[in-house]
């Protein structure tokens, strides 16, 4: 075995040091691939047994990086659970993704972390030079286009490639783009249903914003919401969805009423002094009442600025709003941050629903989520239920309302409308 994993904190040193190591490799003319492997739902494992299990992993994790490697290869540990390897010597991309097989082999076996066996799975993208780019940073970020089309898909592992662009954020005038999106319609909201699970009946639905670019074609909210927020565009989209949403809800049904549209927030918004007056008017224009609307606001997000959001939040529930806290369980939150707590409600994150069947610890903290919750006086809602064992299992720990693939996929308002005409209760 071959000890040469080299450890980083700082970006800058890392990308630094790989220079070296490209500007060897570059001048002999060689081709090269730059392999990214992500650990899936790694905070998750950090949530559920604890850091030093999390700590552990990555040593066993690197332990195998660096056994199935060969002399000539750079491994570097790049973020929280991203590892980076570089294959000098390769003759094409194929080379490239044996090694990509070479890792998933080397994960069939599990981990065992504090006397406990985990099986863990990976995400990994792929670039090349010279034909990708040919700048450390330009190859990192192609590497994690590659590892997010990876992500989307159904694939474990993705090279680099054409159709990647459509992706590639660091390529585009995104910003650009996203200036026209709202004049120019690009946006839709999708609608998720979401049915309460002791009744069977329709809670409501969560809207979803689509952006179909006319330059791009379909992309991904994960993609642009990010960038949105850095630019300030986010409020605009914000609003536009809010609107949208409030419009759009009127015209559903009466038969399922009353009905509830959730909508997502980013935290950052809530820090606007006119938010809850805008909110206010909104609900005025479309003559929707105040508890039809939830606003989901992400765990994490909200943890960076409290006292602000707090406020606001306080203001909006006092108003008859209802907040929801969204990816609950990943944002390592205090009992004492729980009480305070101005929320109806928990989204329990997806991460510990597609585990809670096949892993005791999962259902565990699921289970423990709804007993704080309940305690608390929140209603929880369950996403990410792909199955009707899991329905059943939600349904007995007594979760309030459900939400995933299982009962109906995203869809937009007009196929949403007939849908809530031929929903039938389950029981
Ligand atoms: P989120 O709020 O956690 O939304 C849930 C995501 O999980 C949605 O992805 C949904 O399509 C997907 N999903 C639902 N059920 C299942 C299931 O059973 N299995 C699996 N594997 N996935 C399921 P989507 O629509 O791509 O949205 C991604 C994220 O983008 C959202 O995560 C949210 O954070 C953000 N987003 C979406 N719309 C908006 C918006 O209007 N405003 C803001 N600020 N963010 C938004
Ligand atoms: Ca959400
Ligand atoms: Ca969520």
């Amino acid at each position: 075995m071959n000890d040469h994993l080299i450890h980083f904190s700082n970006r800058n040193v890392l990308f630094e040091d790989l220079k070296h190591f490209l500007d060897k490799h570059q001048q002999a003319g060689e081709k090269l691939a730059i392999v990214l492997v992500n650990i899936d739902h790694f905070r998750r494992l950090n949530t559920v047994f604890g850091y030093q299990v999390g700590d552990e992993l990555l040593e066993a994790f690197a332990h195998r990086l660096d056994h199935i490697s060969r002399d000539k290869d750079y491994i570097a540990r790049m973020g929280n659970s991203e590892f980076l390897l570089v294959l000098p010597q390769i003759m094409n991309a194929g080379h490239a993704t044996l090694a990509a097989h070479k890792i998933l082999n080397s994960l069939t076996e599990p981990f065992i972390l504090n006397d406990t066996e985990h099986k863990i799975s990976v995400h990994i993208g792929i670039s090349i030079y010279p034909e990708d780019a040919d700048s450390v940073s330009e190859l990192i970020q192609k590497a994690e286009v590659a590892l997010i089309s990876a992500r989307n898909s159904a694939s474990t592992f993705a090279v680099y490639s054409e159709e990647n662009k459509q992706q590639d954020v660091y390529a585009w005038d995104m910003e650009g783009d996203l200036d026209t999106a709202i004049e120019n319609e690009e946006f839709e909201l999708y609608y998720q249903p979401q049915i309460s699970l002791q009744t069977g009946i329709v809670f409501g639905a969560e809207a979803l914003i689509r952006w179909k670019s006319k330059e791009r074609g379909y992309v991904r909210p994960d993609i642009f919401i990010g960038i949105a927020e850095q630019s300030g565009q986010i409020d605009a989209i914000t609003w536009w969805t809010v609107n949208r949403a409030l419009r759009e809800i009127m015209e559903w049904p009466k038969a399922w009423r009353p009905l509830k549209v959730a909508v997502n927030i980013s935290a950052k918004i809530l820090k606007d002094v006119a938010f809850v007056d805008s909110i206010k008017s909104a609900l005025n224009i479309w003559g929707v009442s105040a508890e039809q609307l939830i606003l989901e606001i992400t765990e994490s997000t909200l943890m960076e600025d409290t006292t602000a959001s707090i406020i606001t939040l306080e203001e909006l529930k006092a108003l008859g709003v209802g907040i929801s806290i969204d990816d609950f369980g990943t944002g390592y939150s205090s009992m004492a941050y729980f009480k305070n707590i101005p929320a109806n409600e928990l989204k329990i994150d997806q991460s510990f629903i597609f585990y809670m069947l096949k892993n005791d610890m999962d259902q565990h903290v699921v289970n423990t989520i709804i007993e704080l919750a309940h305690g608390f006086n929140l209603k929880v809602v369950a996403e990410g239920v792909e199955n009707q064992e899991t329905y059943e299992a939600l349904k007995q720990l007594g979760c309030d309302v459900a939400q995933g693939f299982y009962l109906a996929q995203p869809m937009p308002q007009a196929e949403f409308i007939e849908w809530l005409q031929n929903y039938k209760i389950q029981h």
